[in-house]
């Protein structure tokens, strides 16, 4: 398995560049809707409880949105909120003008029925694209909102020239907001497709058989050098905190900067891909920070302003 970690051969799949590219475009975006048709993009994010992670993706959100000039809001509801007022709080944003995108940030408290709440958003304004109607717009090959991280690993991808029409690509990971949707938008730009999920035989073997494979497992450097075929496009969506330094050293090596991380910051991060492995066989690489995780607001915010110019129809 660690013979080919000699060299580093891959590509780097720049999330930040490609990120920063689409926040540019967007703010461009609503400059224009702003000066033609006096609309300014309104995003509002209802938060529910105070889950440390949800909060610093919500402050992120809200952020991002008002560096590309919308209007951010965020609703901030308490942990024991129930889900009749949850809803009633949905419908009022559905009836405001002003508002084009709603997110609810999940997960929500556990007597919520999160589904119910999805449903709830009005599908015009649904910017996190997990409502019924856009997956199945999405399946059936229409117009609407794609989820966020899928919909930018596929700007991802585009944007490097990464060929795709008849190439085989395999997704690990059969989720509603990643695994699904990204097999589909793959099958949209004619690949041939693979989803393996918690129960697939022979994983290596068929992500070995990948000219383009995502993972998005959920574990922790499960991609090692016999799951990627020589000069593959790999795609790691995973992200996690590695927080002990004998983890990290199997992981990364003796790589001063991320034991340095380890032990000075508590943590490094890294996605589903063993990194040294990933680096050495593939032909191009998203890395963990700064591949897939830029792409997901930067969508969320493109969503938000195609939601504003909708109305200008
Ligand atoms: P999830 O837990 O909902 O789904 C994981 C999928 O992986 C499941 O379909 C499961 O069948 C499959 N799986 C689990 N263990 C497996 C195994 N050993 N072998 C094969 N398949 C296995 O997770 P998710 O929401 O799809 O997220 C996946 C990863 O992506 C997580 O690490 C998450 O943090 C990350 N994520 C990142 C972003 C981003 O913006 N970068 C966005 C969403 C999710």
């Amino acid at each position: 398995m660690t013979d080919t970690r000699e060299r580093e051969t891959a590509r780097k799949l720049d999330g930040r560049q490609c990120a920063a590219a689409i926040r540019e475009e967007v703010r461009a975006g609503c400059a224009a809707l702003m000066e033609q048709h006096g609309i300014r993009p309104g995003l509002t994010v209802v938060l529910v409880g105070e889950d440390p992670a949800s909060q610093v993706y919500v402050r992120n959100k809200e952020k991002a949105s008002s560096a590309a000039g919308m209007v951010s809001e965020v609703l901030r509801l308490p942990a024991d909120t129930g889900e009749a007022e949850i809803l009633a709080t949905i419908d009022r944003l559905n009836a405001d003008d002003s508002v084009h995108g709603i997110l609810v940030q999940l997960p929500l408290p556990a007597e919520v029925e999160e589904q119910n709440v999805i449903q709830r958003i009005d599908p015009d304004k649904d910017v996190d694209g997990f409502h019924p109607a856009s997956a199945g717009r999405l399946l059936i090959g229409m117009p609407g909102f794609l989820p966020c991280t899928p919909a930018g690993i596929m700007e991802l991808l585009k944007r490097n020239g990464i060929e795709m029409k008849g190439r085989h690509a395999v997704v690990v990971g059969r989720s509603n907001i990643v695994g699904k949707p990204m097999a589909l938008l793959l099958l949209r730009e004619h690949c041939t497709v693979t989803i393996c999920h918690s129960r697939t035989r022979n994983l290596a073997e068929v992500c070995a058989s990948a000219d383009i494979l995502v993972a998005a497992v959920g574990r922790p450097g499960l991609i090692t050098a016999d799951f990627i075929k020589p000069g593959a496009v790999v795609v790691d969506v995973g992200i996690h905190r590695i927080t002990d330094e004998a983890t990290c050293i199997e992981l990364f090596g003796d790589n001063p900067r991320r034991l340095k991380a380890v032990r000075e910051k508590g943590a490094t991060l890294v996605g589903d891909v063993h990194p040294l492995d990933g680096a050495a066989r593939a032909g191009w690489l998203s890395p963990v920070p700064g591949g897939v995780g830029p792409l997901t607001i930067a969508m969320l915010l493109k969503n938000t302003l195609v939601s504003a110019g909708n109305r200008i129809r």
